[in-house]
């Protein structure tokens, strides 16, 4: 083939290849640092809030001093601190671990029913079309029963994640108007985020809200964004350069993430 020619077919099969898998810009789930590193009690990262909106405006995490939990919704990043109150992040503020996406769902699922998180996983992993995908998934409305909590700050020595949510303060809510945000991992991510689902909770006035321990709902559409691409960035300090990543932290952060 001519050379000319052939710079032509390449393109064209390029194009092709383009047309069959059409990548979004939204089709990506980035993240800051890893779940394993906020559980050994890196609590000081160095990405602003500034810099995470830039890469989603959907997803969750935390803030530096592990001081409450995060909730990006709408391209609004929210700290809920452990006295239970909601502040608008300011730009400055940074994270230690956090993960966001342009949120674009592709698929709905209707939840007639679910009367715990665990059976609201269950019912929302049967509309997936493969475990092996990273997920965002939006629910929003009134919801009966609403368990969240957030962490207190903390102050250095940093302990250990599960030492730290020891503290935690649960906030049980009623009745309740608000959207849960959640991810959902794969299994093989373990290490990197958490596997499987992970929600936190903002209510519709923007006052109240936290990691979800548990919640019940009824007949409310579950509006899922498939995820094919993952980005992180990883922290640029010697703390993250020399802590221990190398063991499985499993059963410590099934603590962390369902102590009630
Ligand atoms: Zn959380």
């Amino acid at each position: 083939m001519r050379s000319g020619l052939r710079a032509k077919f390449c393109t064209l099969i390029i194009l092709l290849l383009l047309a069959a898998f059409p990548v979004q810009a939204g089709d990506t789930l980035f993240q800051y640092s890893t779940i394993d590193a906020l559980m050994a009690g890196l609590y000081d990262g160095g990405l602003s809030v500034a810099e995470l909106k830039k890469r989603g405006n959907f997803g969750l995490g935390t803030f530096n001093d592990l001081d409450g939990e995060m909730v990006v919704l709408d391209g609004q990043v929210c700290q809920v601190k452990s006295d239970g109150k909601v502040h608008l992040a300011g730009d400055a503020l940074k994270t230690p671990f956090a993960a966001v996406t342009v949120f674009t769902p592709e698929l709905s699922q209707v939840i007639n029913k679910a009367g715990s998180l665990k059976e609201l996983t269950e019912l929302l992993d049967k509309a997936l079309p493969s475990s092996n995908l990273f997920y965002a998934v939006k629910i929003q409305g009134r919801f009966p029963q609403m368990t969240v909590r957030s962490v207190p700050r903390q102050v250095r020595p940093y302990p250990p994640l599960a030492q730290a949510v020891e503290k935690q303060t649960v906030f049980p809510l009623k009745e309740v108007e608000g959207t849960l945000v959640g991810l959902r991992c794969p299994a093989y991510a373990r290490n990197i985020n958490v596997p499987g689902y992970h929600f936190h909770f903002l209510t519709q006035d923007r006052t109240q809200g936290g990691h979800v321990l548990d919640c019940a709902l009824e007949n409310l559409t579950a509006q899922i964004d498939v995820i094919h691409g993952f980005s992180m960035i990883l922290p640029k300090d010697q703390e993250f350069y020399q802590v221990d990543l190398s063991g499985e932290k499993g059963k410590e952060l099934e603590k962390v993430e369902k102590r009630k």
